[in-house]
């Protein structure tokens, strides 16, 4: 324990928090003095029992009598459960703390006031959140509070209660040493708080953005878009919002963020499964024509009036990472021959670009059927990808996942007719997938999805910042995260 403080010291941290009922042995009260005062910080000492989710098995009073010994040890702060009376408390300054499991949560504003008006110095409340829209009540309970609180919601959607603490002035959050030693589900590294979210940089004007998504928590857009906003030096920061599937949820989810405009909150970057859930919240009118064309956007900006906008970064990041290895302007795309391989959502971003912008499309994918309900819709031809050998067109683009990791010796195409001038595969991850290494020995232009992840994420910061956006930071953090 005394180690793993002095790490914590050296990783930034204020206070430790030793818990007691994580130890196989009920320590002695030299031992407890002798840990407190080797720990080079101020100490909070918890001795968790079974019914709020601890590990201490152990008569309640011999419980109370080891915080008590903590208390004439020096701890600094004692974290003493709200069910315990005041008048059996021990002395010293007392965290009153409530935690609910539930994950309805409902009684936690009346508990939050009823520690608020209790003789402790801190209040301190956890619970589990279904939700990000749930998580939220972390907020309203620290603004609610007269005294110092800590209002943490646990959970992977609680995440952005630990990282904006410090916007809403609580008394702070709690953060592992390293990954795998959380104290509670949700739980950040101090290195993921420290240098990722930028925790010190934090304050009552940092403005919020978020990637909504389902799953999130492997996204790179918060290490991206973080990147970015420390390079640009812009007071702001990035958060995942992992929001459940079904337009029902999204809709709780923005609902709720907008009933909260002290929030701040700027942006949200949207992904799967919510592309077409957000341009329905947004409204059509409210979108730039080419998504409301596509029928998604991955892009929602607030307004300081809390009106909303949707945009489509993705399709505008792929054409001009195109039009910019051609070395021409989106108009110039008029009357080029182009194939688009795939019809899912990507291609079909894509497609409705080209289309848009007058370039001759045909849309070869696995089942025939979905890529002539695409070519019907934006009015160019369809192929069953059986025939993507007899490719007539000077542009390619591979909008399925053969050749992305892991099965990277997968490709599209075997051989690169002579017709073709560019090829641009939209996987990422590997750079240079088999496709592009054989058009590059065709003598082919290559564009990599890498182009277009980048562009999409660096027109998502200029909408939201108005700065431009730093290219070369954020390229290099999706370099280093393929890298790892
Ligand atoms: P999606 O909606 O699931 O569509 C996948 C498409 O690939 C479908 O047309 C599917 O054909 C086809 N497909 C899947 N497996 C196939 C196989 N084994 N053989 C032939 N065709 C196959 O996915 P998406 O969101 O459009 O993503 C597609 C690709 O775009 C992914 O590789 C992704 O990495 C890339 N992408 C890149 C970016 C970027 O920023 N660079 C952004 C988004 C997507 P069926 O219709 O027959 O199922």
């Amino acid at each position: 324990m005394i180690d793993q403080a002095r790490q914590a010291k050296q990783a930034g941290a204020d206070l430790v928090e030793v818990r007691l009922d994580f130890l196989a042995e009920i320590p002695s009260d030299a031992d407890l003095t002798q840990l407190l005062t080797s720990i080079p910080l101020g100490v909070i000492v918890t001795c968790r029992p079974r019914r709020e989710g601890g590990r201490f098995s152990g008569d309640e009073s011999r419980r109370l009598g080891l915080l008590r010994a903590a208390a004439k040890a020096g701890a600094e702060f004692l974290d003493v459960e709200m069910d315990v009376p005041e008048q059996s408390q021990p002395g010293g300054q007392i965290i009153r703390s409530h935690h609910d499991f539930s994950g309805a949560g409902a009684d936690l504003e009346a508990a939050a006031e009823s520690m608020d008006a209790s003789l402790s110095a801190v209040n301190k409340l956890a619970f589990v959140a279904p939700g990000p829209e749930d998580a939220l009540r972390a907020f309203d309970i620290i603004r609610a509070c007269n005294k110092p609180t800590i209002a943490l919601a646990m959970g992977e959607a609680g995440v952005l209660t630990r990282i904006l603490a410090p916007k809403f002035d609580a008394m702070g959050s709690f953060a592992s040493l390293v990954k795998g030693a959380e104290s509670a589900p949700g739980q950040l590294t101090i290195d993921e708080l420290k240098n990722l979210y930028r925790w010190d940089s934090i304050n009552a004007e940092t403005f919020c953005c978020g990637v909504v998504g389902c799953p999130v928590s492997h996204s790179m857009s918060p290490a991206i878009h973080n990147a970015a906003f420390d390079q640009a030096q812009v007071n702001a920061v990035y958060v995942p919002l992992p929001v459940q599937p079904g337009a029902d949820n999204f809709n709780r989810f923005m609902d709720a963020l907008l009933a909260r405009p002290w929030l701040n909150w700027r942006g949200m970057s949207v992904t799967i499964p919510h592309k077409e859930n957000a341009l329905a919240y947004v409204g059509s009118d409210n979108c730039d024509e080419l998504a409301r064309a596509i029928g998604a956007i991955n892009t929602i900006t607030i307004s300081p009036d809390g009106s909303l906008r949707g945009d489509n970064t993705d399709y505008a990041a792929a054409i001009d990472a195109l039009c910019d290895t051609m070395g021409i302007v989106r108009e110039q795309l008029k009357g080029r021959s182009a194939a688009v391989l795939g019809a899912g959502g990507a291609a079909r971003a894509i497609v409705a670009a080209l289309s848009h912008y007058g370039a001759e499309t045909t849309v070869f994918n696995r089942t025939v059927s979905r890529a002539e309900s695409l070519a019907d819709e934006f009015a160019c031809k369809a192929r069953s990808i059986d025939d993507a050998g007899k490719i007539d067109a000077e542009i390619v683009i591979n909008c399925t996942p053969l050749g992305m990791h892991p099965n990277t010796d997968a490709c599209p195409l075997a051989v690169i007719p002579s017709c073709v001038e560019v090829v641009f595969d939209t996987i990422y991850n590997p750079i240079e997938t088999q496709l592009l290494r054989r058009a590059r020995g065709a003598g082919c232009k290559t564009v990599s999805g890498l182009e277009m992840f980048v562009r999409q994420a660096t027109a998502q910061f200029e909408i939201w910042t108005d700065v431009p956006a730093p290219r070369d930071t954020m390229r290099d953090v999706v370099l280093h995260h393929l890298d790892r």
